[in-house]
């Protein structure tokens, strides 16, 4: 008998037929013996649909009081898909009983609509476990210290399927999405993509944070912070399959001391159109320069990612960087009324059309060669590298956007992705 937490993304939510499923599916670990919690996201769609009904009202606008009424809204998604799974498994015949984020209670801080879990109290929890009851807890909310329901960014029941798995010490974290396990890249870019048997945290990390949207960031943190056995798999099997053989599907997120991790260099490649890149030109060359342009943009809340400062000519020098395209106006506005006066700085110019790619893997730290093999082939497809960034297990680079697709198939074929790992 073991703790087992489930987590099912939108998709696996996305109507009462498929939440019956699931609730086949727990019924059938539960009746295994396990211990179920499961963590239900909003059924697909209806996250974008609650936060476009906002927009229609009012722009997104920054700040706190617009910010905890999105959370209010956003919230009710998963709740309603909780409330729902557990009516299905109530139907099924067994105990269940679902939890908003505040009656667990799922404590965060404050930072409306990309909250970060504090901590979670497991005696209700438990207490239903030891009683026999699957409990559902529901994803992508918490609450703050003063009460308010806050949301975890998107993407976020994962987190909070991870969290609640590392607070209960549960032996497994399944996450069940609509593709069957990590891949090599996204495969609805690259048909060719190869799922991995295993990946490990670091990689994983790289991938979520290089923009690889099968699983939040966050939950891959917690994952390796608290070391909770995580697996990514498929809710589209049929849900009566042996129970053993779901046990070992999908891909298995683990340590790099596993001896049965897969020994490829580059192991995945990610790609994120989220980014904007800007450039301050003309800036005089002094000390100090970076810290009043980067200061300036990071107190308005604006996270950097990448960042080049050119080679100065005649005391002048260009200073580029990426920001998220959500905040790239803000960014420039600010920039242009108060910091180039400041710096004596000739112009702003920015370019919201570019994308990152990067190819990930830890074979990277003991083999050389590797980023000039990618730029080698970038350059055989015509392509033009505008920033590259690097990590003893990654290198990204810029480029125009629309040769995105063309970047992403073109190395996932020169790294050898496509073929099956020796
Ligand atoms: P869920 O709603 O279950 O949380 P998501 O849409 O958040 O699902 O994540 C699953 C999607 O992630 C897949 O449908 C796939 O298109 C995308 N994806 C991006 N990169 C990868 C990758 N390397 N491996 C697998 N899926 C990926
Ligand atoms: N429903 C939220 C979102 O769409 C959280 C999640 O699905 O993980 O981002
Ligand atoms: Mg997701």
């Amino acid at each position: 008998m073991a703790l087992i937490v489930h987590k099912y993304g939108g998709t696996s939510m996305g109507s009462t037929e498929r939440i019956a499923l699931v609730a086949k599916r727990v019924a059938k670990w539960a009746r295994a013996g396990h211990k179920m919690v499961v963590v239900p996201s909003a059924m697909s769609g209806e996250t974008n649909r609650l936060l476009a009904l906002a927009k229609e009202l009012a722009p997104a606008k920054p700040g706190d009081a617009y910010n905890r009424e999105l959370d209010m809204l956003a919230s009710t998604g998963e709740q309603a898909s909780s409330a729902l799974l557990a009516i299905a498994l109530q139907a099924e015949g067994l105990e269940a009983v679902s939890y908003a984020g505040w009656q667990v209670a799922i404590k965060t801080n404050s930072a409306h609509t990309k909250a970060r879990i504090e901590s979670i109290d497991d005696k209700k929890v438990r207490a239903d476990l030891d009683a026999g009851r699957v409990v559902i807890v529901t994803g992508f909310q918490g609450v703050d210290d003063l009460g308010n329901i806050t949301t975890l960014g998107r993407g976020g029941s994962d987190t909070s399927a991870v969290a609640v798995a590392a607070a209960l010490k549960a032996d497994e974290c399944l996450i069940y999405t609509d593709v069957d396990g990590v891949y090599t890249t996204d495969p609805r870019v690259v048909p060719e993509a190869r799922r991995l048997h295993t990946v490990s945290f670091e990689e994983m990390l790289e991938m979520a944070s290089m923009g690889s949207k099968v699983l939040q960031i966050r939950s891959v943190e917690f994952a390796g912070k608290y070391k909770v056995k995580m697996r990514v798999l498929s809710s589209f099997t049929p849900w009566d399959i042996d129970i053993n053989e779901e046990a070992v599907s999908g891909t298995l997120i683990t340590f790099e001391e596993d001896e049965d991790m897969e020994q490829a260099v580059v192991s995945g490649i990610a790609f994120n159109r989220d980014e904007a890149k800007i450039s301050v030109l003309g800036v005089p060359d002094t000390p100090g320069i970076a810290y009043k342009i980067v200061g300036a943009v990071a107190d308005a809340n604006i996270e950097i990612d990448m960042i080049i400062q050119n080679v100065s000519k005649e005391g002048k020098t260009d200073f580029s960087f990426t920001v998220h395209r959500n905040d790239y106006a803000k960014a420039v506005d600010l920039l242009n009324n108060k910091v180039i006066g400041a710096l004596g700085a000739k112009e702003v110019v920015g370019d919201a059309k570019i994308c990152k790619v990067s190819i990930v893997g830890i074979g990277m730290r003991s083999h050389v060669g590797i980023a000039s093999k990618m730029f080698s082939c970038l350059a055989e497809e015509g392509i033009n590298i505008q920033m590259i960034s690097t990590s003893e297990i990654k290198t990204s680079v810029v480029i125009d956007e629309k040769y995105m697709e063309l970047a992403v198939r073109a190395l996932h074929k020169v790294f050898g992705l496509d073929q099956a790992a020796a």
